[in-house]
């Protein structure tokens, strides 16, 4: 067997939905759902599927499209995505085209050419296209598998990104009724649900909803003070990483960039404004991951495929539950460790007000109430993905353990005499003063600003001595946050009493408070976690080369292998095509195209340590393999190695077993092969036992020559 055959051994027929998952996907498991929808598709029947975004959709309809007649239409609203997406299906080895009206009329027709010869498994459409009169004349023409609905929230006015052209797809159905559909979305709400149903037309179709937890993406909320340090330090804890930075403004999203390149960062921007060209240009670079850190306006992320963003920071907070939700659910596409940072001030919220307040939308209340579930939120002491996912109805029973509360737990107090104090101060000094200034007051400084007000003849002058002014500062903030006190940002700032003053005043009302010490802390520690770990030289080495091979295909890195598949490659280190079929993401066209390269930075990767002194397992093996490659003899290697002809011997029958492109055969004559093969059918041979069959040829054969032709009779 040669090597080029191993990349491209015989595969067992393909039966079971999960024989095509792992031939042209190269994963050994469905996630939940994935297999119950792709039955219920191949059954026929209309399927509504709703899962979150790099909850594995794709699959879902890939697979049926592979293993029923025909050619499966996909409607898509990303147009920019299509042809990404179609290089990505090539790269698994599936044949897909995409039609749009930037082609030729000649490329139309090869496309249509060969769908209708059967050629082509997936056909990716826009909406507009699909519904012209040209488009339909070509579809009767086809046998058609499988209608797939992307972002099938689309059609729903309901939905936040309502698209006219989807309202009309329900005349699929009325054309071609016998063909089933599946629609797709990560949208979750009912009301979106029931619409996409009716407006397809779908036929009792079944229904999926996965859960909407990403447990792969780590959550934690900052103080909004400093963050451009804090950010900083974000950073360097996470070199050569993709990742977005959400800002509020355009401009904050130019300054930021610039501070960033500035500190040696390679960021960039991106907003509504920019020209087209640019916009297009620099989300290229993030793509491709030239650029490693973007600076973006929510416009950014629709239809961003990328699945190796490693973390989302908030510089901003979002306005709600459900746009925060999608945005760091860019994070962590392809399931690897994903980091998120939700920076929070109260400014924020006061921002947010006011826009709203200015802009008066008719759903004022809902906007607001709104804003502040997303305050709850941030301002938790509890496990905030029970909070994120009980927003979506959805219950998690246990606390989640990756997110900052979770790891860092909350000790809370009775803290309802310090409300009462601050409150006090506030009614006295007439709800006019800020917050350093009542601080002072509660803590009976003698500062110019007390005294020239008067102040320290208020009742409460000096309450609060006992407490630092760190301390006051952090409790304020808390009373903030849970509606005790309020800023009021038209009136410089001053405190005042919040919507619960009057009840802890005069009712009561207990509150709890959180030790400073537990308050969630703008000193950014690191933290060693798995991923951290897997990450090693040899991750930073494959990582390398598969930029290479991006840029040589012209492709973006994560459609050569995902961050997870390079993770499980640096932890497996495989040698072989076998064991690098092992690995999770590696299907048999990628094993074909890119398997060799990547065993050989995993082989060279390995002889380095071993050189350094190491041990690492199956690294001796290597290191001869490495020099038999470079033309040395066993004797020479073993004089390289100060080690025996014999062990070198024994590892390249090993290698050879393994799979190696190893010819033992030539490495002894016919002669010799005949006579030593004569002894050990007289005295047999025990692995790792020579010395009979030594001793029975009279020492005229050394133990390198044993060992191969040994190693012959079980190759
Ligand atoms: P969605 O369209 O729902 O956002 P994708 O279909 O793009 O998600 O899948 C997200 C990532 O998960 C991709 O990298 C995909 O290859 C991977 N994936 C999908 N199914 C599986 C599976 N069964 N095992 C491992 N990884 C999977
Ligand atoms: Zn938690």
């Amino acid at each position: 067997m040669t090597t080029t055959d191993l990349f491209t051994a015989d595969q067992p027929s393909l039966r079971e939905p999960a024989d095509y998952l792992k031939r042209y996907y190269g994963y050994d498991r469905f996630r939940p759902m994935q297999e119950d929808i792709v039955r219920s598709v191949l059954s026929g029947r209309d399927t509504l599927v709703l899962m979150p975004t790099g909850g594995g959709k794709s699959v879902c309809f890939q697979i049926p499209a592979l293993m029923m007649p025909g050619v499966c239409v996909v409607v898509s609203p990303l147009i920019a995505l299509m042809k990404d997406q179609v290089e990505a299906l090539h790269m698994n080895g599936i044949s897909a085209a995409y039609y749009n009206s930037t082609q030729s009329g000649k490329e139309q027709r090869d496309i249509e050419d060969n769908c209708v010869k059967g050629k082509i498994k997936l056909l990716y459409v826009s909406p507009e296209k699909l519904l012209t009169e040209s488009f339909f004349v070509f579809l009767k023409r086809i046998t058609i598998s499988l209608f797939a609905i992307d972002e099938a929230h689309c059609i729903s006015s309901w939905g936040h990104d309502f698209r006219p052209e989807y309202t009309q797809l329900h005349v699929l159905k009325e054309h071609f009724p016998t063909v089933p559909t599946v629609a797709l979305t990560a949208t979750a709400d009912k009301l979106t649900r029931n619409d996409i149903a009716q407006r397809l037309g779908m036929n009792d179709p079944a229904v999926f909803i996965a859960s909407f937890n990403r447990p792969n993406l780590s959550l934690k909320v900052l103080p909004g003070t400093n963050r451009l340090p804090q950010i900083i330090k974000l950073l360097q804890q996470k070199p050569d990483t993709s990742g977005i930075i959400y800002c509020l403004s355009r401009k904050s999203t130019e300054s930021l960039a610039a501070k960033l390149q500035e500190k040696g960062f390679k960021a960039a921007f991106y907003h509504a404004k920019m020209d087209p060209d640019d916009r297009a240009k620099t989300q290229e670079a993030f793509l491709r991951d030239d650029v490693r850190i973007m600076c973006a306006t929510i416009a950014f992320g629709m239809g961003i495929d990328k699945s190796n963003v490693r973390w989302v920071i908030h510089y901003n907070m979002p306005k709600n539950i459900e746009s925060f939700y999608q945005e760091i659910g860019r994070a962590g596409r392809d399931g690897a460790e994903a980091q998120t940072v939700l920076f929070y001030s109260f400014a924020d919220v006061a921002t947010y007000k006011d826009m709203l307040s200015e802009s008066a939308p008719a759903n004022l209340g809902l906007q607001l109430a709104k804003l502040e579930r997303m305050q709850q939120y941030a301002d938790a002491h509890t496990c905030r993905r029970q909070i994120l996912l009980s927003y979506f109805s959805e219950d998690l029973p246990e606390p989640c353990g990756n997110c900052d509360v979770c790891r860092d737990p909350r000790v809370t107090f009775d803290g309802t005499i310090l409300a009462q104090k601050a409150l006090s101060a506030i009614v006295r000094t007439g709800e006019r003063v800020p917050m350093n200034l009542l601080i002072d007051i509660l803590r009976g400084s003698r500062s110019q600003a007390v005294l020239q007000g008067g102040y320290d003849q208020v009742k409460t002058y000096g309450a609060g001595r006992d407490l630092r002014f760190e301390e006051w500062r952090n409790y304020i903030h808390q009373l903030i946050n849970i509606g005790v006190i309020e800023i009021a940002y038209d009136q410089h700032y001053a405190l005042r009493r919040g919507i619960l003053a009057d009840q802890v005043l005069f009712s009561g009302r207990k509150i709890d408070l959180v030790r400073p010490d537990d308050a969630p802390k703008p000193v950014v520690e690191k933290v060693k976690t798995k991923t951290e770990t897997q990450r090693d030289d040899l991750f930073e080495r494959l990582r390398a080369l598969r930029k290479k091979l991006a840029d040589e295909q012209n492709v973006p890195p994560y459609v050569i292998f995902t961050d997870t598949t390079l993770e499980d490659m640096a932890r497996q280190r495989p040698t072989t095509p076998d064991a690098l079929r092992n690995v999770s993401g590696v299907g048999e066209r990628k094993l074909q195209l890119f398997g060799k390269q990547f065993l050989d930075e995993i082989v060279g990767y390995v002889r380095g340590r071993v050189n350094a002194g190491e041990k690492p397992k199956g690294g001796t093996q290597l290191v001869t393999l490495n020099l038999y490659n470079q033309g040395m003899t066993i004797d020479e290697i073993a004089a390289e190695r100060q080690l025996t002809a014999g062990s070198i011997a024994g590892h390249l029958v090993q290698l050879a077993k393994a799979g190696y492109d190893i010819d033992i055969a030539s490495l002894v004559s016919p002669f010799e092969r005949t006579e030593i093969e004569r002894a050990i059918a007289v005295v047999g041979m025990e692995e790792g036992r020579l010395k009979p069959l030594f001793d029975y040829l009279g020492g005229r054969y050394d133990y390198s020559k044993l060992t191969l032709v040994a190693g012959l009779l079980q190759l």
